[in-house]
């Protein structure tokens, strides 16, 4: 088998000299165990937290040893009764193309609701992500106006089509005009703002909202956050969802001029992690399957072909190159 370690710590921006690929030869399933090979792996923002070694909701990467992350993959030989050869599944030891799970750890996912990478996009953790912090945290109501960062993400994707489906405005940033065209025609966004091209994201984002905004949905951080705090109605409500722009460095400090804001505009603030949130995910299997079946939620993927280029593909979400969700296909 083949997997990729982290070889070094990053510091700052990651490069492709902190990863490396090691062959090993694994043993046979013991009971309770299954052999997978997987198909496709994703690469998440989050990782980076875990290549740092200080304590986190989730323990840290250890160097010398496989990274770790959602994938789904085909069952090849089974010690569980459970499982037998062929099933598809999801687990969550991704950056291998063969690996050795327990069985318990592992969920069949079902091919004909959607095809097996949309079981890391929108049925996975990133449609879970906006899901849950659009209803359980944000509480979004019909008639609401809702700020949306990273709009053409995994999240941001998920987030801008469920926002739209429960009866509000949306209005979302993307990097780039593609990204924006994608969000707005595509995605049903009612104001996208190329963040690149804005000169002031608060004046553009104050334009595309004059009476302010009644939630956030953060993804990035930074000056993202900063531009609503500054365009927030009285009790508004954020939903800090992720702050990308600030994960390679050590704060995100730089978005503390409009803070102040939080108290003038008796403003609620409340993070999540997903993870917590599990007893929600039957409820959204069941719902987001029904929207994939109506054609009423879409998606893209950006594909990097082949184990090897996983790095590459990590790297590439702190640089925006992906239009939906980042995924790596392994040919095993
Ligand atoms: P995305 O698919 O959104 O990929 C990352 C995107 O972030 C890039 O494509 C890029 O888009 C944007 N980006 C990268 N660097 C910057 C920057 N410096 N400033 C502004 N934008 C930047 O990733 P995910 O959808 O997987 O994750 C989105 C967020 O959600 C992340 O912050 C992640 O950590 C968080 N998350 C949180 C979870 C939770 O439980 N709380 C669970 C899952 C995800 P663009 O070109 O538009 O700039």
């Amino acid at each position: 088998a083949r997997e990729i370690h982290l070889k070094s710590r990053p510091d700052g921006l990651p490069s492709l000299d902190n990863f490396e690929v090691v062959s090993r030869t694994l043993p046979e399933p013991a009971p309770g165990q299954i052999l997978v090979r997987t198909t496709w792996m994703s690469v998440d923002p989050y990782m980076r937290g875990r290549m740092r070694d200080r304590p986190s909701y989730i323990a840290p990467f250890q160097l010398g040893q496989a990274l770790e992350g959602a994938a789904v993959g085909v069952v090849e030989r089974s010690a569980d009764e459970r499982f037998k050869p062929g099933d598809l599944v999801s687990h969550f030891s991704g950056w291998r193309d063969y690996t050795i799970v327990d069985a318990s750890a592992v969920s069949k996912i079902d091919a004909a609701a959607a095809p097996e990478p949309a079981w890391l996009g929108p049925l996975g953790v990133p449609g879970f992500t906006a899901y849950v912090g659009l209803g359980r945290i944000g509480e979004l109501k019909a008639g609401e106006t809702i700020f949306i960062s990273a709009g053409a993400g995994a999240v941001g994707s998920m987030t801008v089509q469920i926002a739209k489906a429960k009866g509000a405005r949306v209005i979302a940033s993307a990097g780039g005009e593609a990204k924006a065209a994608w969000v707005r025609d595509e995605l049903g966004a009612d104001v996208v703002i190329n963040y690149k091209t804005a000169d002031d994201l608060a004046a553009a984002l104050a334009k595309a909202a004059p009476e302010g905004i009644d939630v956030y949905f953060d993804n990035v951080g930074g000056e993202h956050l900063d531009a609503a705090l500054a365009n927030a109605k009285d009790h508004a409500r954020f939903v800090i969802c992720g702050m990308i722009a600030g994960y390679n460095d050590e704060g995100v400090a730089d978005a503390a001029r409009n803070l102040a804001r939080i108290i003038i505009n008796r403003l609620s603030l409340r993070g999540y992690i997903v993870l917590d949130h599990y007893d929600l995910l039957p409820e959204f299997t069941a719902e987001m399957t029904g929207w994939i079946a109506d054609g009423r939620i879409k998606w893209r993927d950006t594909v990097v072909e082949g184990l090897d280029n996983a790095p590459k593909a990590f790297l590439g979400l702190f640089s925006g190159d992906n239009i939906g969700k980042m995924l790596v296909k392994i040919d095993g």
